[in-house]
């Protein structure tokens, strides 16, 4: 297992807020790693600082191997950024744009072509070429964002919300070209996102809330600790339910017309639905999700 980035005791402050206060956490090589938070958590205060875009109070910050504030030249070559806002030129081509790009890091032409061809490749996005950004679809753009962040071949890529504003069928396809990154490309992801159901994907997920890490594991370890599993029955007679369940001491909370059990696993379902046999009509047995987990940890419903 090699860290790729490793953050120790970062603090930083903007006047008298304390937006980050003394976090570790590293992320491995190669994997995907989801940094999750609701609103105002320090999520992008601590993605900007370890990409060299915002100076620190205390810490030490390594990203491959370079110390950050001292080798901020050289981790800028291996880091890759795609923000919410984009920051390509809407009257210029795709592969303009890319070229534009490509210009800053000194590659000789030939090197360049190579790099906007696998850039425009990678990202799945070569028969656009030759179209204006700005008259992209918003998938599309997104594609030719990355491909951007790309160009150079950077080891890490930091994604904030890549998805975010996307249809489901979009979002599914960038995702997909994402996973194609780090599964088959061997690129580091860092991604923040609101969409529980990419964060389940990750290998590795950090909760950041009020500047303070408060939960770290894989999304197996997050959703065993912090979700709960549950048995959803529909009564034929409600009351009749319900008193079985309070004789039993058990608990349970109604939604609509559905009495809903939690479970510590979902064996102990079994036990429960034979002393229902008889009194309801349907029943369904449903795992805890990471967006339970991240109501759990926080305490708060991830917001869109
Ligand atoms: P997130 O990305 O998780 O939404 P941020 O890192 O943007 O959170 O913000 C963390 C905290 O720092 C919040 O309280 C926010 O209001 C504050 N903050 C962020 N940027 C600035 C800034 N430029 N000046 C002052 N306060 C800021």
């Amino acid at each position: 297992m090699e860290k790729i980035i490793e953050v120790k005791n970062l603090h930083k402050s903007y006047g008298e807020v304390q937006a980050v206060k003394g976090i570790d956490f590293y992320v491995e090589t190669g994997k995907l790693f989801a940094f999750l938070g609701p609103n105002g958590a320090g999520k992008s205060t601590t993605i900007n600082v370890i990409c060299t875009l915002l100076n620190y109070e205390q810490g030490e910050v390594t990203l491959d191997g370079l110390k950050l504030g001292v080798d901020d030249a050289k981790i800028r070559q291996q880091i890759g950024i795609v923000f919410q806002d984009s920051v390509l030129d809407n009257l210029l081509t795709v592969e303009e744009n890319l070229r534009i790009r490509g210009s800053f890091y000194g590659l000789d032409s030939k090197s360049l072509e190579q790099a906007i061809e696998e850039a425009l490749k990678v990202t799945d996005i070569y028969e656009l070429k030759n179209r204006r950004y700005g008259q992209l679809s918003g998938g599309q753009r997104r594609r030719t964002d990355i491909a951007r962040a790309l160009i150079h071949r950077p080891k890490i890529l930091f994604l904030d919300e890549p998805t975010t504003g996307l249809d489901p069928q979009t979002r599914k396809s960038v995702w997909n070209m994402i996973e194609h990154l780090y599964k088959n490309q061997g690129v580091t992801v860092f991604l923040t996102t609101h969409y529980m159901e990419e964060a389940a994907k990750a290998d590795y997920v950090v909760v950041i809330d009020n500047g303070q890490i408060v939960a770290k594991g894989t999304p197996i370890e997050l959703k065993d600790k912090y979700s709960t599993d549950s048995l959803q029955v529909k009564p034929i007679n409600k009351h009749e339910v319900i008193n079985l369940l309070k004789k039993e001491k058990l608990d349970y909370s109604e939604i609509s017309d559905l009495l809903v059990i939690p479970l510590n696993s979902t064996i102990e379902a079994l036990p429960i639905l034979k002393l229902l046999d008889g009194a309801i009509s349907a029943f369904q047995v449903l795992n805890g999700t990471m967006d339970d987990a991240f109501i759990g940890i926080t305490g708060k419903e991830m917001r869109e």
